[in-house]
């Protein structure tokens, strides 16, 4: 039987390393890739990280209920196709979404027997520093996502589990006990 396990929280809390880590090691674990309206970052591949959609796009998917969730996060669009969790579970895989609490809850409505597990920071600063030192959005872009992680933050209670990543050893570790 195919499980489905849902991973959010707050961005540079290390979820979208700690994914690639899991699925490394998970050869049966498969992520089920997201369409965004946000405009690729540098290094980002079409397909990889993301299926990059302009709005009109996105819209006409939205409005053909291909999502099985979509949420708006940090002004721009993001959700998860039905068809690219249906093409995980084809191939008797066990499903990874990487997706914000808003998007957690839809799925949670929809599909029972999903595990949901929420990535915390070790601390709001701790996050601040890790978003800077990524160096991948400029200041206004990160004080938005901050103060947007505490909001997000308030959410991790609705997950099953909670995995703080002080360690990322130690917290792979955990999520490993998960899967
Ligand atoms: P980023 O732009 O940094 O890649 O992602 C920003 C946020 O969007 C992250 O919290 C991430 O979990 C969330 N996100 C990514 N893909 C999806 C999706 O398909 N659906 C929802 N609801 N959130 C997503």
């Amino acid at each position: 039987m195919s499980r489905m396990f849902v991973i959010s929280g707050p961005s540079g809390a290390g979820k979208s390393s700690l994914c690639s880590e899991l699925l490394r090691r998970c050869s049966q674990l498969k992520l089920a890739i997201s369409c965004t309206t946000r405009p690729p970052r540098l290094g980002e591949k079409d397909g990889r990280e993301y299926h990059f959609f302009d709005m009109e796009t996105f819209k006409s998917l939205q409005d053909a209920g291909e999502f099985l969730e979509w949420a708006k996060v940090h002004g721009h669009f993001y959700g998860t196709r039905r068809s690219d969790v249906q093409a995980v579970l084809e191939q008797g895989g066990d499903v990874l979404l990487e997706i914000d609490w808003q998007g957690a809850a839809q799925v949670a409505s929809e599909m029972s027997d999903i595990v949901r597990i929420f990535i915390l920071p070790p601390s709001i600063e701790a996050l601040r520093q890790r978003l800077v030192e990524r160096g991948q959005d400029d200041m206004a872009v990160i004080e938005r996502r901050i103060a947007a992680a505490a909001a997000e933050m308030e959410h991790a209670s609705e997950a099953h589990y909670q995995v703080v990543n002080d360690d990322f050893d130690q917290a792979l570790q955990k999520l490993v006990l998960l899967f």
